[in-house]
């Protein structure tokens, strides 16, 4: 198990973290498996999509924030319900297939961490398991 540290700038981001996981992955070793990426916060996440178009991101980050969004009805007194509620959608966890000894992510796909009540210092933990 390895444990990327990311320390995330800003109230809400996205953070490609692709390179920092296809790293655990080559220094496992394991050659065909499954790689668990999981985020152990409740007010950031993980997802995986396009990575090479910016603005693609842009627009994602841009709808969530319109769907849900920063002041509403909300009771939780920590004043930060979207953040939990963003996170609760999107989901804490991705499972990637490796293979070849990387990650079988497609051509346009890359890893983020989301982040959505920052700055603040953020633990993804990466567990690569090996196929028999
Ligand atoms: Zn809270």
């Amino acid at each position: 198990m390895a444990v990327i540290r990311v320390r995330t700038t800003k109230h809400t981001s996205f953070v490609n973290i692709t390179s920092q996981v296809r790293e655990v992955v080559r220094a496992s070793g394991v050659k065909s498996g499954l790689c668990l990426v999981y985020v152990p916060h409740t007010t950031a996440c993980v997802f995986i999509n396009e990575g090479a178009d910016p603005d693609v991101i842009r627009d994602i980050g841009y709808m969530v924030e319109k769907l849900i969004p920063w002041r509403e009805n909300y009771e939780h007194a920590e004043g930060n319900s979207a953040a939990h509620i963003r996170s609760a959608i999107i989901g804490n966890s991705r499972v990637i297939p490796v293979e070849e000894g990387d990650l079988l992510l497609g051509t346009w796909e890359a890893i983020f961490l989301a982040e959505f009540d920052g700055p603040r210092e953020r633990k993804v933990i990466v567990k690569v398991i090996k196929e028999d």
